[in-house]
C-alpha cells in the first residue's frame, strides 16, 4: 500500500521549501520530494570558474525551443531550488503592480489580490529570511506594518560614492533589500563574511538565506516531517472523477514508488511545475491536470533582463556589490509614459567569469587586460518587465519533455531603461561610452535559456475560465491540490520575484492549516 501523509509537498525551492516550514508547526505528517540532493559544499562553490564557465550547478536536463533546438536550461535543482544560486534580492512588489498596468506592449494584468493583501505575508517572508534594508528610501515601496528586521548592508566606497553622485543628480538610489546573514555590528560573529562570491554562487558557509537554510533544514528533525532527495515526481494520479489527487508517482533510484496525500502541493517551479501537470493528463483530464481552462503552461514570463557592465577610471574593489538598487524609472515618468524597470547592482565582475566576453571588453578599453577592465568594472542589472502572453508558454512533447516558446516583449521600455542607466552614469565618474551590455549567468546566443526568474504558468485567479488556481493557489477543478510557487503570478513586476513567492507560501500555509486543522 502506498505510503500516506497529511501533505505532499513538491520541490523544496522558495514555494515548496518556505511552505513546508509553515506547515510543520501544524504537527500534520508532511512528505517533501525533492528531485536533486542537498547542493554540495565544496571549494568549488566559491570559483567562479566551476560555477559561471562550467556551469557545475546547473541541471543538465535538456529542453526545446519554439524551432525545436534543443537547449541547457538554467536551472537548479536541488534543497532549496533556485534559492541556493539566487542573489538574495528580496523585493516586495510595489502596490501598482497588483493592479493594471499600461505597458508600451500591452496591459499587465491586475492580480485577484491587492498589495495590502499581501502585506503581512511580506512582513513574515522578511522576517523569516532576515532581509537586511532601509525602509522609506526606496520612492515606490509600498506600506509596511514592520521595519525591515536588520538594516541595511551597507555600501563600500565606491558604491557609497555612486549612490552619493546619483544622489546629487536628482535620482532616488536606495539600499537594495538583501537576505545574507551579515551582521555588521558584530562581524566577528556574524553567520555572512561579506564575500565576493554571492550572486549567483551557492553560499559555503550556509550565510544565505535560501529556502534550504532558512526553511527545509530547521524542520527535519522533526518527527513529523520527513524529506525524500532524488525523487523526482513523474505523475499525479486522480481518483475516477478527476477531483481528487489520489497518487503523487516517484521516480527515484530508477524505482517507481507512489505515494499518497490528502494534500499535494506542486512546488516544482513554474516549467517544471506545469510539465507535471501537463504530464499528468488522463482521461478525465485530456489537456492536462487543472487544465480544463488551457492556462496551465501558458503566460510564461521571465522579465526582460539586461547585465550591464560600466567601466569607470576609479578602480572598483567593491567586495560586495549589491546594495544598490534606483527605482526612479520603475513607472512613467513625466517624459515617458510607460514603466521602464528596476535597476540594481549584481555580484562583482572578476576576469574569469568575464572570460567569454573578452573580445568585447578588451574592446571598451584597448590598453587594459581583462582583469585590469574586471577591477574598474560596477555591474548593473536591468530588469523590465515582461507580459503574460498565452503564446509564450510550456508545452510538454510525447517523452514528456519541456517545449518552451517565448517572445520577449517590452523590449522599447527595456532599451529606455539602458538609455537612462547611461544618462545617470555621468552623475558617478563613469561615462556612457564605457558602457557595454554583458551576461553573467548565460550564453545570450539561447535568451530563453534564463529562465531564473521563471513565472506564470498556473495563474490564480477568481475565473476558473482564465485561471488555473483560485485566490488561495488551489485548482479550481480538484479538491486536494495546489501549487505553490512562482507559477501562480497574474503578472510579474519588475523586481526579483522570490520574496513574493515566500510570502505567498506563508500566505498558503496558513490556509492549509487552517484547513487540515478544522
Ligand atoms: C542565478 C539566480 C539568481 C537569482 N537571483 C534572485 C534574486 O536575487 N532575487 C530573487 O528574488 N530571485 C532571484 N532568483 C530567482 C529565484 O531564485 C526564484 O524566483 C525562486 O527560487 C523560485 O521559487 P520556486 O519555488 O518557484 O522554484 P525553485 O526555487 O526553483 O524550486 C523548485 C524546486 O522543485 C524541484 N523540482 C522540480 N521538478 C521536480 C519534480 N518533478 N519532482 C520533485 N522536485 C522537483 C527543484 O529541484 C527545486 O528544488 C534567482 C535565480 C537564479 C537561478
Ligand atoms: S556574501 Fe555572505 S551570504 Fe553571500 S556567499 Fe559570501 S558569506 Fe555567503
Amino acid at each position: 500500500m502506498a505510503e500516506h501523509y497529511d501533505v505532499i509537498i513538491i520541490g523544496t525551492g522558495a514555494g515548496g521549501g518556505t511552505l513546508a516550514h509553515a506547515l510543520a508547526g501544524s504537527g500534520k505528517r508532511i512528505l517533501l520530494l525533492e528531485r536533486g540532493n542537498f547542493l554540495p559544499r565544496e571549494i568549488e562553490n566559491w570559483n567562479p570558474r566551476p560555477v559561471f564557465v562550467d556551469g557545475r550547478y546547473i541541471s543538465k536536463d535538456t529542453w526545446f525551443g519554439p524551432d525545436g533546438k534543443p537547449f541547457q536550461p538554467q536551472v537548479h535543482y536541488f534543497v532549496g531550488g533556485a534559492t541556493k544560486l539566487y542573489g538574495a534580492a528580496l523585493y516586495r512588489l510595489r502596490p501598482e503592480d497588483f493592479g493594471e498596468l499600461r505597458h508600451v506592449d500591452g496591459i499587465s494584468p491586475a492580480w485577484p489580490l491587492s498589495y495590502d493583501d499581501f502585506e503581512p505575508w511580506y512582513t513574515q517572508a522578511e522576517q523569516l529570511y532576515q532581509v537586511h534594508g532601509n525602509g522609506g528610501e526606496d520612492p515606490t515601496e509600498g506600506r509596511r506594518s514592520a521595519p525591515y528586521p536588520w538594516p541595511a548592508v551597507s555600501h563600500e566606497p565606491r558604491i557609497a560614492e555612486i549612490s552619493e553622485g546619483l544622489e546629487k543628480g536628482g535620482y532616488r538610489p536606495f539600499h537594495a533589500p538583501c537576505g545574507i546573514m551579515l551582521d555588521e555590528a558584530n562581524r566577528p560573529a556574524s553567520t555572512c563574511i561579506r564575500c565576493t562570491w554571492c550572486d549567483g554562487y551557492p553560499c559555503l558557509v550556509h550565510a544565505k538565506s535560501d529556502a534550504e537554510v532558512i526553511a527545509v533544514r530547521p524542520v527535519l528533525g522533526r518527527d513529523n516531517v520527513t524529506l525524500l532527495t532524488g525523487a523526482e515526481v513523474t505523475k499525479l494520479e486522480t481518483d475516477p472523477g478527476g477531483r481528487a489527487v489520489t497518487g503523487v508517482v516517484v521516480s527515484r533510484d530508477g524505482e517507481r514508488a507512489v505515494y499518497t496525500g490528502d494534500i499535494v502541493a506542486v512546488c516544482a517551479g513554474a516549467a517544471n511545475s506545469a510539465k507535471l501537470l501537463l504530464n499528468s493528463a488522463s482521461d478525465v483530464h485530456p489537456h492536462g491536470l487543472a487544465n480544463g481552462s488551457d492556462q496551465v503552461g501558458r503566460n510564461y514570463m521571465f522579465h526582460n533582463c539586461k547585465a550591464v557592465v560600466a567601466l569607470s577610471k576609479e578602480k572598483n574593489d567593491t567586495v560586495f556589490q549589491k546594495t544598490l538598487g534606483i527605482n526612479d524609472f520603475y513607472f512613467a515618468t513625466d517624459d515617458y509614459e510607460y514603466p521602464a524597470g528596476n535597476i540594481q547592482m549584481i555580484g562583482k565582475s572578476n576576469a574569469e567569469a568575464m572570460r567569454g566576453e573578452k573580445p568585447k571588453l578588451t574592446k571598451l578599453s584597448p590598453e587594459w587586460t581583462l582583469s585590469d577592465v574586471a577591477s574598474h568594472a560596477v555591474d548593473f542589472w536591468l530588469t523590465t518587465e515582461d507580459l503574460p502572453l498565452p503564446e509564450n508558454r510550456v508545452t510538454t512533447d510525447a517523452d514528456g519533455n519541456v517545449h518552451l516558446s517565448y517572445h520577449p516583449t517590452n523590449d522599447a521600455e527595456a532599451d529606455r531603461l539602458y538609455e537612462e542607466l547611461k544618462k545617470i552614469l555621468n552623475h558617478t565618474g563613469m561615462a556612457e561610452h564605457h558602457v557595454l551590455g554583458k551576461n553573467f549567468y548565460m550564453d545570450m546566443s539561447i535568451p530563453i535559456a534564463g529562465c531564473a526568474h521563471q513565472a506564470g504558468t498556473c495563474r490564480f485567479g477568481t475565473d476558473p475560465a482564465t485561471s488555473a488556481l483560485d485566490v488561495n493557489c488551489k485548482a479550481h477543478e480538484l479538491d486536494n491540490l495546489y501549487v505553490v510557487d512562482t507559477s501562480f503570478f497574474p503578472s510579474i513586476g519588475a523586481v526579483n520575484p522570490a520574496l513574493t513567492a515566500i510570502a505567498n507560501a506563508l500566505r498558503v500555509g496558513e490556509h492549509l492549516t487552517q484547513r487540515l486543522t478544522t
